[in-house]
């Protein structure tokens, strides 16, 4: 069952939208050669509790820590630990917060130093997938015409879409109904209604779309172990179109609204 949120519960939502919307941003300015995931895991667990906020991911289904951090070939829900960052890496972050009972999660893939020109243009292209998903979350249109838009850019670039792992509704709970696949069909699946919150979160591989899970029961890697990139957004399907939740005020202020992705 979807759940559609009141006006009321939108409130909440933006809150925690906002809440880890901080927290990502603080964590990206982190990122540099030699931080490791276990420095940006208890940093991130520092400011959502200092916030007044639990960290989501903290003992959901038994996960550990407060964040996924993922470098490289793992594709999501990696385990932060000792190893410094290298040039040359990528790290996708992965991020939720709840806050008077309202859930927002936020992630994204962020370079290490210098990175080579291919995995510039994966980054790039994964994030541009994530808002032509959001560019799809009109009332009336379907979960099918997020996915195909999504699917169509990143295949167009020569890049796959994990099938496995997929977006999700959000809202009192993190996973609530839809699941939001990165790709599909125009036209197929639920339809989009006022007052719906979709986790949309692109997951995209330079070469097969299959991946594994590791001994450690989480870790996702590709199968061919080439790199993977992640971006996602919290985010309300209104009357007027989409409104992204997951932005800071810095990043709600730069923008001519809150809603479309002018
Ligand atoms: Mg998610």
């Amino acid at each position: 069952m979807i759940i559609a949120k009141s006006q009321k519960d939108l409130e909440r939502m933006r809150e925690v939208g906002e809440l880890v919307a901080e927290v990502r941003e603080e964590l990206r300015r982190m990122i540099q050669v030699g931080i490791t995931s276990l420095e940006l895991n208890n940093a991130a667990e520092k400011m959502i509790r200092e916030r007044g906020a639990i960290p989501t991911f903290i003992g959901y289904r038994g996960f550990p820590f407060a964040i996924c951090a993922s470098v490289n070939e793992q594709v999501v829900h990696g385990f932060s630990n000792s190893i410094p960052l290298k040039e040359g890496d990528i790290i996708s972050i992965d991020v939720a917060a709840t806050y008077n009972g309202f859930v927002g999660d936020t992630a994204f893939t962020a370079p290490v130093g210098k990175i080579s020109e291919d995995l510039e243009l994966l980054l790039k292209v994964t994030e541009e997938c994530l808002y032509l998903g959001i560019q799809q979350c009109y009332p009336n249109k379907h979960i099918g015409d997020i996915g195909y838009a999504i699917q169509t850019h990143a295949e167009k670039h020569g890049f796959s879409v994990v099938r496995d792992y997929v977006g999700h509704g959000i809202g009192r709970r993190m996973h609530e109904d839809p699941q939001v696949p990165n790709y599909g069909r125009p036209g197929t699946r639920e339809k989009l209604r006022v007052g719906y919150c979709l986790a949309i979160e692109p997951m995209l591989n330079m070469g097969t779309h299959e991946v594994e899970v590791l001994e450690d029961g989480w870790t996702v890697v590709t199968k061919d172990r080439k790199p993977s990139a992640h971006f996602e957004h919290t985010v309300a399907i209104t009357a007027e179109g989409p409104e992204i939740l997951t932005l800071t005020k810095e990043q709600k202020a730069q923008r001519k609204s809150v809603v479309g992705l002018t």
